[in-house]
């Protein structure tokens, strides 16, 4: 098992920087999420801590020691990708146990080895027959069968659930992570899909244009987001942005949204007037007449346990989560409150939170 620590981490290719100076943890056993939109750059950190890419600069611990420079073959990490890398001509036992076979592993040992491991995925009735005609799940089993097998320091995971049907893809997600409750190995796992992130990390990077943009735990990224990027890519739907123009007294409490005074977490920093953001996700705004702050209903879509009502406020649209029982009607006008320890304060020019 093995600690990660990235420090100051870029690559360049050619002129174009892919990954911008980097700075994380993996602690050891952690599931460990990298997240971002296609081609933020969470491959090319995933291969640089694999060996499969040398960076540009900056540094590579694990477990205290440099191995920015080695070579994949000398990190003892195991690579899990989408495409089930299988040896289509071979069954699942010698699919599994190649690893083992490869490196001269006396074949007894390598007998119990594959036993157990196809014991903890699941797969015991099906180490005899070939990889050709199994499901995509048990296609992925076996790729993780031949990953855990040589007891790695770390697992890197590239979107492996990525080419499964959503509904076997949530499956598959539970057993990955309760698979990796029961062996407890450091796992970097690559994916652009939030609710994954969020439902299997221990800890999550979200990753834009190359740049770090927050890291921390599912819960802390979603109550805290550090920037409107990760305030709007974390959530569903998303966290709601009300545009204004105002200042930020250190110590205060409230803003003032056209001329209504709406309290917030109390906020040290301090900014002169300028363009700000208020983020209220929609589980936290509360339709209720007596509020000041007023927006007329335009939709509202039900889904099943509560309904999103869609409102036209003043300063943007905002969408509330409602209880699926309570009646709303379009065109009406209504009062908004926001429940004030949840609100985010945003610079709208550099996107940072105040805090
Ligand atoms: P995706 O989910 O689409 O793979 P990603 O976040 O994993 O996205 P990367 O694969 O890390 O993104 O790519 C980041 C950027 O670096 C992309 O713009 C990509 O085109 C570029 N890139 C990656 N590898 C190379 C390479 N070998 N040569 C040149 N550019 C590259």
């Amino acid at each position: 098992m093995a600690e990660i620590v990235i420090r100051n981490l870029r690559k360049e290719f050619g002129a174009f920087t892919a990954v911008q100076g980097s700075s994380f943890t993996v602690r050891d056993g952690e599931f460990f999420m990298l997240l971002g939109p296609s081609g933020c750059g969470k491959t090319t950190t995933l291969r640089m801590i694999a060996g499969l890419e040398l960076p540009t600069s900056g540094e590579i611990l694990m477990d205290g020691e440099d191995v920015s420079q080695r070579p994949a073959s000398q990190r003892d990490i195991a690579m899990v990708f989408q495409m089930f890398a299988l040896y289509p001509h071979m069954n699942v036992r010698r699919n599994i146990s190649y690893p083992l076979v490869s490196q001269g592993v006396p074949r007894a040992q390598v007998q119990a080895k594959v036993a157990e491991v196809a014991r903890i995925l699941g797969i015991t009735d099906i180490l005899d027959k070939p990889v050709g005609g199994l499901s995509g799940g048990d296609r992925q089993r076996v790729a993780l069968g031949r990953a855990i097998v040589r007891n790695p320091k770390a697992f890197m995971m590239d979107e492996p659930l990525g080419a499964l049907d959503a509904e076997f893809r949530e499956h598959m997600a539970e057993e990955l992570r309760a698979l990796h409750d029961r062996m407890g190995a450091t796992t970097v796992y690559v994916t652009h899909d939030q609710l994954e992130a969020m439902q299997m990390g221990d800890k999550i990077v979200v990753m834009n244009h190359g740049v770090v943009e927050q890291f921390g735990t599912p819960q802390e990224i979603y109550d805290h987001p550090a920037t409107l990027f990760v305030a709007d890519f974390i959530g569903s739907p998303s966290m709601n942005f009300l545009r204004f123009r105002g200042a930020v007294q250190g110590g205060d409490a409230s803003v003032q949204l056209g001329g209504v005074t709406i309290a917030t977490p109390e906020l040290q920093q301090e900014a002169s007037p300028r363009d700000l953001v208020l983020g209220v996700r929609p589980e936290h705004v509360v339709l209720s007449d007596a509020a000041a702050y007023r927006g007329r209903i335009l939709a509202s879509e039900y889904l099943g346990t509560s309904q999103i009502i869609t409102l036209d406020c003043a300063h943007g649209m905002v969408k509330a989560r409602a209880p699926s029982g309570q009646a709303v009607r379009t065109g009406d006008t209504v009062g908004l409150s926001f429940r004030a320890s949840t609100l985010a304060l945003f610079d709208a020019g550099s996107g940072q939170a105040f805090r």
